[in-house]
């Protein structure tokens, strides 16, 4: 699914040099890489405060904690995304509330949004899944309607550009009150380890994220609140520092190979090719298609056999999860989400793929709906 290899080969010289460089500094934490790291980020994105932190899960726990939510507040988010988005609500004792999506985007739907919004709902958090922009336009009103935070989860969609009605434009992660991203290898910014972020244009909430992720103290041994142990080393950001500079060429080459992918399905009945949204690019963290008429876990199979990986992401929406059962659980009804996860698969993506390799894949997938 990807080549972190091919990747490493073409900066390892650089990276080499890096690393080496950390380790006869034996500065490990809390270094000039990592502050390195964190201006360079602030630039690039253009936002006022990057905090880096351990990675992405925690990125998202900090920034509720931060917001000094109570137990039982609701947190507004989606069903369809990976498990931390919704474990960190639920690890802090708020309520999760799952809504359904866009059908064409995979994104959390707004009027979903607007229609669950009680007295107690305090945050949204909306996904910006497989590389593409939740619509942020009609969730940033809503939540100016109804005095709500929203912290954006961008640990797919760093890098992506979100366009406003008014032809404005900003960074994934750098709309809502805070955003969260992950650095984890295979993300579009990974390093060689786990890595996280926060960012926020807030200069009150900025000093309030930093201190929750070093353990609640401003002043060294002073706890002032109750923190995490939450950091970014040095070698992880040496590495994230020579990868951000190549950051925009990587969105390109996942954009020409999902270009590619596009092109070849074109005349494929039962393919829907991921929608382009007119409000924001895509990182194409993921190339998700979905597959109409059954036949998704059949085809699956058929790649495997001809080596090709393909992966469902997810194969179990996290409203129907385990973990969130217990005795004050009510199973939301979220058809699209329910419908969407028997479609989708996703094939191939990263910033390594030859023409060859992408022939090869749409060669088997046509080969599978020719039988
Ligand atoms: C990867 C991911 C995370 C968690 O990031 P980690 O660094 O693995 O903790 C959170 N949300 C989404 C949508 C992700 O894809």
């Amino acid at each position: 699914m990807v080549d972190l290899r091919g990747q490493y080969e073409k900066i390892k010289e650089e990276v080499d040099a890096a690393i080496l460089n950390v380790i006869e500094s034996t500065a490990f934490i809390k270094g000039p890489e990592v502050q390195g790291l964190e201006n360079e980020l602030q630039e690039y994105l253009s936002v006022k405060h990057v905090i880096t932190c351990g990675n992405g899960t925690d990125a998202l726990q900090i920034s509720l904690m931060a917001l000094d939510l109570k137990p039982g507040d609701e947190v507004i988010t989606t069903s369809f995304t990976f498990i931390a988005t919704v474990e960190v609500i639920s690890i802090l004792g708020l309520i999760p509330v799952m809504v359904d999506i866009d059908p064409d985007t995979f994104n959390i739907n707004p009027e979903e949004i607007a229609k669950a919004i009680t007295e107690k709902t305090k945050a949204i958090i909306p996904v910006h899944l497989y590389g593409q922009c939740a619509d942020m336009e009609a969730i940033m009103n809503i939540a100016r309607e109804n005095n709500l935070h929203v912290i954006e989860d961008t640990a797919q969609a760093i890098s992506a550009d979100y366009t406003f009605t008014d032809g404005s434009t900003k960074k994934a992660g750098t709309i809502g009150t805070i955003g969260c991203t992950s650095f984890f290898p295979s993300k579009n910014l990974g390093c060689y380890g786990d890595g996280g972020a926060i960012f926020t244009n807030d200069d009150v909430l900025a000093e309030k994220l930093r201190i929750v992720a070093n353990h609640g103290m401003r002043v060294k041994y002073y706890h002032d609140v109750i923190g995490v142990n939450s950091r970014l080393d040095n070698l992880q950001a040496a590495v994230l520092r020579i990868k951000l500079r190549d950051l925009d060429n990587y969105k390109k080459a996942r954009n020409e190979a999902a270009n590619y992918y596009d092109n070849a399905f074109k005349s494929v009945e039962q393919i829907k090719t991921p929608m382009r949204h007119p409000n924001s690019d895509h990182a194409f963290h993921q190339y998700t298609l979905q597959i109409e008429g059954g036949g998704r876990d059949d085809l699956k199979e058929y790649l495997a056999s001809k080596d090709v990986p393909a992966m469902i992401y997810y194969p179990v929406p996290l409203h129907k999860q385990k973990a969130f059962r217990n005795s004050n659980y009510t199973e939301p009804v979220l058809p699209i989400t329910d419908l969407l996860t028997e479609k989708v698969i996703s094939l191939p993506m990263h910033t390594e793929l030859t023409e060859e390799q992408l022939k090869y894949i749409s060669d088997s997938v046509h080969e599978f709906f020719n039988n």
